[in-house]
């Protein structure tokens, strides 16, 4: 049997780039808009500070505006809350961004719902969630939308394809479902209680992993031919006593089936903070009430 196709994440996350660079150029020509993304780190997580890192450089990148407020670890939630209301009344502000995790003393969902639902970039607001799943012009959440731009990459057309998304998590399969049943797929949600899981998933056209258990997706569960996007990372240890990074798929045996797969690392990853440039560009032509290019 062939070997799938590989779908290279870092290449399509660098044309998603180049369409936000030349849409930041458009907003700016017709309507002397610069986009602008506001991320707020609280505290010292070293992962989370690498993440901001990479966020603000692209942004940039893009011709876009950054700005980073990074606030002591023992910040009160009253000062997070107040910041977030601060961005939230700044015009020159089109996205906001708070990293999470917080730490513990701070209630994530309160800060969460604070932000203004047009400024929400990572989508995880309920009037977001309420938009994506009712069809109206949403922010959509960026690693989602990364893993259905690189499924269409190879199956352009989804309408009435059978999709199976393993998990259904708020931040990452719920809303996976419901992009694919905006592509009029035929969705099933797996999850931790599905029963025959090997059955559910061996009926797709498309797979979408998102789970958290490394390798868990075997090629015995993939039809012949699917489309399988692995958006699981899961660091496990290595041969040479050192630890490496793994999807929830069992990339070789399953490359030997499938039609065309996402390698991890170099899949879904690096989609993520590509679309949340996607998000931040089309929030700005969003509130200057212009049409974007990516709603
Ligand atoms: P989560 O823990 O919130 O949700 C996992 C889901 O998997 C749950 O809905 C659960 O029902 C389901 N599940 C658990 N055990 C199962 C089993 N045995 N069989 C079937 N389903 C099972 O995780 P999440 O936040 O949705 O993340 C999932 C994976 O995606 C993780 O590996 C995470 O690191 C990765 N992730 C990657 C990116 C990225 O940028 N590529 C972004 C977010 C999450």
């Amino acid at each position: 049997m062939s070997e799938a196709k590989v779908i290279d994440g870092k290449a399509i996350a660098a044309t998603v780039r180049a369409d936000v660079a030349a849409e930041v150029k458009r907003l700016q020509a017709s309507h002397g808009l610069t986009p602008g993304l506001a991320v707020v780190l609280v505290g010292e997580d070293p992962a989370s500070k690498v993440y901001v890192k990479n966020k603000a450089a692209q942004t940039v990148e893009c011709g876009m505006n950054s700005w980073e407020h990074k606030l002591p670890a023992e910040t009160p939630e009253a000062d997070v809350l107040a910041l977030v209301q601060k961005l939230n009344n700044d015009p020159a502000c089109h996205g906001i961004l708070v990293q999470l995790p917080l730490p513990k003393h701070i209630n994530s969902e309160k800060v969460l719902n604070s932000i203004n639902p047009d400024k929400d970039v990572d989508g995880f607001h309920p009037v977001n969630v309420g938009r994506l799943w009712i069809g109206e012009n949403a922010l959509v959440p960026c690693t989602p939308t990364g893993s259905v731009i690189l499924a269409k990459t190879v199956m352009p057309d989804l309408k009435g394809a059978n999709a199976v998304v393993i998990g259904r998590s708020n931040i990452v399969g719920k809303p996976v479902a419901a992009l694919l049943l905006r592509e009029h797929c035929t969705v099933t949600i797996a999850h931790s209680r599905t029963k025959n899981i090997e059955d559910v998933v061996r009926a797709a056209d498309l797979v979408v992993a998102a789970v958290g258990i490394p390798e868990m997706v075997k090629g015995s569960w993939i039809k012949p031919g699917a489309v399988v996007i692995d958006v699981g990372i899961n660091r496990v240890p290595a041969e040479n006593g050192k630890t490496k990074l793994v999807g929830d798929v069992a990339y070789e045996e399953c490359a030997k089936v499938a039609g065309a797969i996402t390698p991890v690392p170099g899949g879904v990853g690096p989609m993520t903070i590509a679309c949340l440039l996607r998000n931040t560009a089309q929030a700005a032509a969003m509130q200057a009430g212009v049409k974007s290019a990516f709603a």
